[in-house]
């Protein structure tokens, strides 16, 4: 069993609980994800993602009624990739290499656009 885990939203500050195992290292609470990380709601299999989604004053994670901003925000474990600990902070020098940009084509339209020359009615 696990027990009893409090956070802030970083919107507000209002405080939700979360019961878990001891064992999950937190790395960081924040109202965005982070990149790679794979969330679950508080009420999910918390032990094998990454990380939480909280909605503030969900009133399954929230001490106090009616409090909250109803902002959702993210709890995030440490994660490890071959021993290293990642740093969702430091860009990931994969991603650009993964999403590419496709040929350079320019597409500029430089020659005349027709005939120019002002036939004008007066002389
Ligand atoms: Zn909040």
């Amino acid at each position: 069993m696990g027990y009893p885990v409090s956070y802030h939203c970083p919107h507000c500050e209002t405080v939700v609980e979360l019961e878990r195992d001891g064992y999950l290292a937190d790395k960081a609470v924040t109202p965005f994800p982070f990149e790679g990380w794979a969330y679950v709601e508080p009420d999910g299999d918390v032990e094998s993602a990454d990380g939480v989604v909280f909605t503030c004053g969900d009133e399954a994670v929230t001490r106090e009624a009616g409090a909250g901003c109803g902002e959702r925000f993210y709890l995030s474990f440490v994660k490890f990739a071959d021993g290293e600990e990642l740093d969702p902070r430091r860009p990931s020098e994969y991603v650009e290499l993964a999403e590419g940009r496709g040929p350079d084509a320019p597409d500029s339209p430089d020659g005349p656009r027709g005939p120019s020359n002002s036939r004008g009615g007066f002389y």
